[in-house]
C-alpha cells in the first residue's frame, strides 16, 4: 500500500493500493478503461477531502496536467488551464498578465481541476462566473466530454461533479477573463483591508492583496495546522424560517440566496461556545468556528465525535441541520 497521508491537508491516514498520474489528455484516454475497472479516488491538492477510512482498495488518480493556453481577442481572454495547475499560482499569473476576474479567489488552496467540483467561492465571487466550459473524462462512458457552464449544474458549493464523485475526471477548465478590471468589493472586509493596506478598490491586484491579507489573518495555514477550510456549509433555509430565527437571534448573520436565505454556520457554532472545543486531537479553531483543525494526531473517531456534538447542538438550538462541505472518503 502507498502512504498518501501527507497529500491531504487534514492529515488523516490514507493508504491506497495504486497511484496513477495523469499527465495529458491522451494519457487519460489510454488509462481511462483501467481506472474504470476498479474503485477510484481523484486526488488533487487534498485540501477538501476528509478521510474517514484509511485503507483505500483502489486506484488514486492524480491529474497533473499543467497546461496554460490563453487566446486573446481584444479585451477578452479565454484561458484553458490544465487540472494540475495550482489554483493560487494561476490567480497570480493571470494578474501578472493583466487578465482580471479571479482576484477575489486568491489564496484558495488546491489545484485548478478541483475548482469546478464544489464551485469554489470567496468574497462574493464563485468559480462558475468565470467558467466557460470544462473538459472531462467520463469513466462510466469511457469517453471525453466537454460541459458548458450551464451543463455543470453549478450552485452554492455544488456541481454535477460533487453529485457524482469520481465519475468524471476534470482534465482542463476554460475561463473567461478580461483585460478591463471589473472590481468586486461589496464585502466590507475587502474595503477595510484595502484601506489598511493603502490599496485601490479599482485595482484587481490590490483586491487580491486585500483578500490574501484577510485570509492570512483569519484562516489557519494548512501547512502548519492541518485543516480543510470551512468544514460546514452555510445552511440555506426558507425565508419564514429565517424570519423566525431572526426574532430569537437578532445578531445571526443571514444573506439572500434566491428565494431563501443563507445563515452563517460559523456564527451559530461560535454562539454555542464551541471555539477551542477539542475532542482528542481534533478541535474547533479558536478564531474561526467554521474550521476544524487536526491539532495533535487526531483520529477519524475524534473528528466524528466533534462533528456529532456540533451538529446536535446546532440542531437543538437553531433547528437547522449542518452539512459537511468537503468530500468524504469512507463513512462518517
Ligand atoms: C485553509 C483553507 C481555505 C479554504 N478556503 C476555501 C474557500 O474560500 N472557498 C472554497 O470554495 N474552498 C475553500 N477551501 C477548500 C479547497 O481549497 C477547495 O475546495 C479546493 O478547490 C480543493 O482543491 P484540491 O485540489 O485540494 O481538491 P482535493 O481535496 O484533492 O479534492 C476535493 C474533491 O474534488 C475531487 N477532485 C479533485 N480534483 C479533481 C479533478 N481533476 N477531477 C474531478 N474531481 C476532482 C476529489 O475527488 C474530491 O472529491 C479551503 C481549504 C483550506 C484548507
Amino acid at each position: 500500500m502507498f502512504d498518501l497521508t501527507g497529500l491531504t491537508t487534514l492529515k488523516l491516514p490514507l493508504h491506497a493500493r495504486q497511484v496513477l498520474k495523469i499527465s495529458s489528455v491522451e494519457n487519460a484516454c489510454i488509462s481511462g478503461p483501467e481506472i474504470a475497472s476498479q474503485p477510484a479516488l481523484i486526488l488533487g491538492g487534498g485540501s477538501n477531502l476528509v478521510v474517514f477510512e484509511p485503507e483505500f482498495e483502489g486506484v488514486v488518480v492524480r491529474p497533473e496536467i499543467k497546461t496554460f493556453d490563453p487566446v486573446i481577442d481584444g479585451d477578452s481572454v479565454t484561458l484553458e488551464v490544465g487540472a494540475g495547475y495550482p489554483w493560487h499560482a494561476l490567480v497570480m499569473k493571470t494578474l501578472e498578465h493583466g487578465w482580471f476576474g479571479l482576484e477575489n479567489l486568491a489564496l484558495i488552496p488546491g489545484w485548478t481541476g478541483a475548482a469546478p467540483v464544489q464551485n469554489i467561492g470567496a468574497y462574493g465571487v464563485e468559480f462558475a462566473e468565470r467558467c466557460e466550459r470544462v473538459l472531462l473524462y467520463d469513466f462510466e462512458a469511457q469517453t471525453l466530454i466537454r460541459l458548458t457552464t450551464d451543463e455543470m449544474e453549478f450552485g452554492y458549493r455544488h456541481s454535477i461533479l460533487k453529485a457524482q464523485p469520481n465519475r468524471f475526471l476534470v482534465l482542463s477548465v476554460t475561463l473567461n477573463l478580461s483585460r478591463i478590471p471589473e472590481p468586486r468589493v461589496e464585502y466590507g472586509a475587502i474595503r477595510e483591508a484595502l484601506e489598511t493596506l493603502g490599496g485601490s478598490a479599482d485595482s484587481p491586484r490590490d483586491i487580491a492583496k486585500a483578500v490574501m491579507h484577510i485570509r492570512r489573518a483569519k484562516l489557519p495555514d494548512p501547512e502548519l495546522t492541518p485543516n480543510v477550510g470551512s468544514f460546514f456549509k452555510n445552511p440555506v433555509v426558507r425565508s419564514e424560517v429565517a424570519d423566525r430565527l431572526a426574532l430569537d437571534f437578532p445578531d445571526l448573520p443571514m444573506y439572500p440566496s434566491g428565494d431563501s436565505r443563507k445563515l452563517a454556520a460559523g456564527w451559530m457554532i461560535d454562539h454555542l461556545g464551541f471555539k477551542g472545543r477539542s475532542v482528542g486531537g481534533f478541535a474547533v479553531h479558536d478564531q474561526q468556528a467554521l474550521v476544524l483543525v487536526n491539532r495533535d494526531k487526531g483520529t477519524a473517531q475524534d473528528l466524528r465525535y466533534l462533528i456529532d456534538e456540533i451538529r446536535q447542538s446546532v440542531k437543538e438550538t437553531f433547528g437547522v441541520s449542518l452539512q459537511i462541505e468537503p468530500t468524504q472518503l469512507g463513512r462518517l
